[in-house]
């Protein structure tokens, strides 16, 4: 098993801006992989609040001996020892399992959904996420939007009427909400979510910040719209926990370690009879297909991160309207554009 990686900066149609940060350009890396003549890729998307960079991706795939396995076939003991390679490092570990397993359909002739027994008619309902902005700026992309039944619409700063107010003069269309971590006080957080139930919105993410366990457990009790987790979740591990005070979790392969990791927090979630839905980072069409796959067993899809980006340099699925199309092609299903 041959790894090779290269960087590609992906270019955001708008400013992305959040409660915490802004950016024009997302840096991602792409691991190609090669053994027994077939190319398979995967892919990280770093951010810096989990401890990855460029650099430590470079360096965790420099630190992989791949040679003592013989076929990517072995998933489970390959990735176990790729796990265990060092802390942390989620994206370069979801990187290699996103190789993998796009090797493992290639070499079996199939797609991911098939191999899991996933009907690719049954993906949940993809949102369209409109980030912080001017007035003018909400409006224009609420109009460029009008394709995609479901916004996902960031909030947490304080011109948060003011952003629901513009969407709702244009469209009645459902909307998702999330705080980012940006209403710091339960109270405040209450009322805005009291706001929130008469605007439409379907459900809330992470509307405090993950450490403050205990103000989301005493808000949740008390809240009229489901919460749902990201920030404070980012492996199977703490899934049973979180049950304490959301709704549902959001996974993020970046966050995760890739599709096998992810299979096992949604069958833990359901378990626990919480909603499920996934996002994505910044990523190309190689991260958003290996989530598209398992779209079918999602309550929400927000799996545009391609879709906010001009330069994707993969062909994969396609958002058609807020609808993730696989195609039948093996694997990931992901051709490299010319
Ligand atoms: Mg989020």
């Amino acid at each position: 098993m041959k790894l090779s990686w290269k960087q590609y900066d992906l270019k955001l149609k708008h400013t992305f801006r959040i409660s915490r940060s802004a950016r024009d350009i997302a840096p991602v890396i792409i691991l190609e992989m090669v053994h027994d003549g077939i190319t398979a890729y995967g892919e990280a998307s770093p951010t810096k609040r989990y401890g990855e960079s460029l650099e430590t991706i470079g360096a965790f795939f420099a630190s992989l001996d791949l040679s003592r396995f013989e076929s990517p076939m072995q998933l489970e003991d390959i990735l176990a020892y790729v796990d265990a390679a060092a802390p942390g490092n989620t994206s370069a570990k979801c990187a290699v399992d996103l190789a993998l397993h796009d090797w493992v359909g290639k070499k079996l002739g199939v797609p991911l959904y098939q191999l899991w027994g996933l009907n690719p008619a049954k993906t949940a309902p993809c949102s369209f996420t409109i980030a912080i902005d001017s007035k003018e700026v909400v409006e224009q992309k609420v109009h460029e939007a009008a394709e995609f039944p479901i916004l996902k619409v960031k909030l947490g700063l304080d011109n948060d009427e003011e952003m629901i107010n513009t969407i709702r003069k244009v469209t009645d269309k459902v909307l998702y909400v999330d705080a980012n971590e940006g209403w710091k006080d339960r109270n405040l957080a209450l009322e805005r979510i009291k706001w929130l139930k008469d605007q439409n919105v379907e459900f809330v993410e992470q509307p405090m910040p993950a450490d403050q366990f205990d103000d989301l457990k005493w808000l949740r009790d008390r809240a009229d719209l489901p919460l749902i987790a990201d920030e404070s979740v980012l492996r199977l591990s703490e899934v049973p926990r979180l049950a304490e005070a959301f709704d549902g979790i959001n996974i993020k392969l970046m966050k995760c370690t890739g599709v096998r990791e992810a299979m096992r927090m949604i069958n833990t979630a359901r378990a626990l009879n919480m909603k499920v839905m996934m996002g994505c980072m910044i990523e190309t069409a190689v991260g958003i297909s290996a989530g598209a796959h398992l779209a079918p067993l999602l309550d929400y899809a927000d799996l545009d991160g391609n879709v906010l980006v001009s330069n994707d340099p993969f062909d994969g699925v396609r958002n058609i309207k807020g609808r993730l199309s696989l195609n039948s092609q093996p694997g990931l299903g992901v051709t490299l554009r010319p």
